[in-house]
C-alpha cells in the first residue's frame, strides 16, 4: 500500500517536491472494521488552502502526514455487517491506495449506469456547489444573464449547464479555445477566452449586451473586476472561489471598482458548500434525472496512478483539466 505525504508547504504554485510518495503498512482488520482499496480520488483547488498553515473553515494539512480528500473505494475485506466485500464507498480518505476503517463518515454508493467517479464530480461536491450557488445563493431566474468564470471546470461546467436549464443567457470565461468549443457544444451562449482577449471587461460587455444579473465567481482578480463593471442594478454575485489568488506569495490588491457594489446595489455572498449539505438529497435527485435524460453532461479529465496525483493537483492551476479532474487508482 502507498500514500502521498505533504513533504513541504508550497510557496506559490505547488511543485512535485512538495509531495512525497511513501509506503503504508496496513493494520489487521478487527471486528467492526473493513479494508478499502481506493479506486478513484479527487484533486480540488481548496486543497491548496489546506497546504498553508493557517486557520480556515477546514484544518490545514500537517507536514509529513498523508493528505486527504474525496475518494471512492471498494471494500476488499470486511468484518463489518453494513459494508460487505464488494461495497463501493465514498470517503475523505483519498491520497492513499488502501486503508482500514470502522466506516465512520463513509457512505455506500448506489448502483448507477455511469462511472462511480462522477460521485467526485457532477454528483458530488463540485456538482452540489454549482447547484447551491445558482439556486440557493444567487437565485438565478429565467431570462436573466449569468456569467461564469473557470467555466469549463468541475463546478463551472455544471453551473453553465444549470444556467441554461433555468432559462438564463449564459456567458462563460475559459483559458483555451478547446474549452470554449466544449462549452459551446453544451449550449452556452457566448464564451470568452480570457487569455487571448485584450480587455476582459470590454469582452464581457460585448458578450452580455444587456449586462450581467448573476456572476458565479470562481476566479477573483480581473474576473471580479470585469463582472463588477458589467453587473446590472440589484445583481447578485455568488462568491464560490478565487483560484487566481490561491498561489499568491504577496497579497493581491482588490479590484479598484468595488464601489460598484454600492452604485449598483449588488448582493455579494460567499458560501461553503458543506454548510448546505442537508440539501444534498434534493440536489442528487434532480441531478440524477438530468444526467439520465442527457440534460446535463459530465466531462472528466482522468490521470492514472497514485504517483500522478500530485501532477493532477498541480494541473488544476495550469488549466490542464476540462470538467472534473480525477485520479484513477486501480
Ligand atoms: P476546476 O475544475 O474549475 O479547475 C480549476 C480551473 O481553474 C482550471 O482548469 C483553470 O481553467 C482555472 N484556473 C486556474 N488558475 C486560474 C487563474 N489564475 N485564472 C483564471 N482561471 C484559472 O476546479 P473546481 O471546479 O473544483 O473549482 C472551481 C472554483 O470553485 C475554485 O475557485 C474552487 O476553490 C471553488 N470551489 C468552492 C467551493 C465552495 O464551497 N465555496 C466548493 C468547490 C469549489 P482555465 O483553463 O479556464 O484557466
Amino acid at each position: 500500500a502507498q500514500q502521498i505525504l505533504l513533504n513541504s508547504r508550497p510557496e506559490g504554485v505547488p511543485t512535485p517536491d512538495n509531495f512525497k510518495i511513501a509506503s503504508l503498512s496496513l493494520p489487521e482488520v478487527k471486528e467492526g472494521e473493513f479494508l478499502v482499496k481506493n479506486l478513484w480520488m479527487s484533486v480540488d483547488p481548496y486543497m491548496r488552502g489546506r497546504m498553508i498553515d493557517r486557520e480556515s473553515y477546514i484544518a490545514p494539512f500537517n507536514l509529513g502526514e498523508v493528505l486527504d480528500g474525496g475518494a471512492i473505494g471498494e471494500v476488499i475485506e470486511s468484518r463489518h455487517a453494513e459494508f460487505p466485500v464488494g461495497s463501493k464507498v465514498t470517503s475523505m480518505l483519498g491520497w492513499r491506495s488502501h486503508y482500514v476503517t470502522d466506516g465512520n463518515e463513509h457512505t455506500k454508493l448506489p448502483d448507477i449506469s455511469l462511472s462511480e467517479s462522477h460521485f467526485l464530480g457532477v454528483l458530488g461536491m463540485p456538482g452540489m456547489t454549482a447547484w447551491t450557488g445558482l439556486t440557493r445563493i444567487s437565485e438565478l431566474k429565467a431570462g436573466e444573464t449569468l456569467f461564469v468564470s473557470a467555466a469549463s471546470g468541475a463546478v463551472g461546467s455544471i453551473a453553465c449547464q444549470l444556467g441554461k436549464l433555468i432559462g438564463a443567457k449564459v456567458i462563460a470565461s475559459v483559458g483555451s479555445d478547446e474549452k470554449a468549443a466544449y462549452l459551446k457544444s453544451l449550449g452556452v451562449d457566448a464564451v470568452i477566452n480570457y487569455k487571448t482577449v485584450s480587455n476582459l471587461s470590454e469582452a464581457l460587455k460585448e458578450a452580455a449586451q444587456e449586462g450581467v444579473d448573476v456572476y458565479f465567481e470562481n476566479v477573483g482578480g480581473e474576473h471580479l473586476s470585469a463582472a463588477l463593471d458589467n453587473m446590472n442594478d440589484h445583481g447578485r454575485i455568488a462568491v464560490c472561489g478565487m483560484i487566481a489568488q490561491y498561489n499568491d506569495t504577496v497579497p493581491t490588491p482588490g479590484p479598484s471598482n468595488l464601489a460598484m457594489i454600492i452604485i449598483k446595489k449588488l448582493r455579494v455572498e460567499g458560501f461553503i458548500v458543506f454548510e448546505h449539505w442537508a440539501h444534498y438529497p434534493e440536489f442528487a435527485k434532480e441531478m440524477g434525472q438530468w444526467l439520465t435524460t442527457g440534460a446535463v453532461k459530465a466531462e472528466q479529465t482522468v490521470y492514472e496512478g497514485l504517483e500522478n496525483a500530485s501532477t493532477a493537483f498541480i494541473g488544476l492551476f495550469e488549466g490542464k483539466n476540462c470538467g472534473k479532474m480525477v485520479v484513477k487508482l486501480a
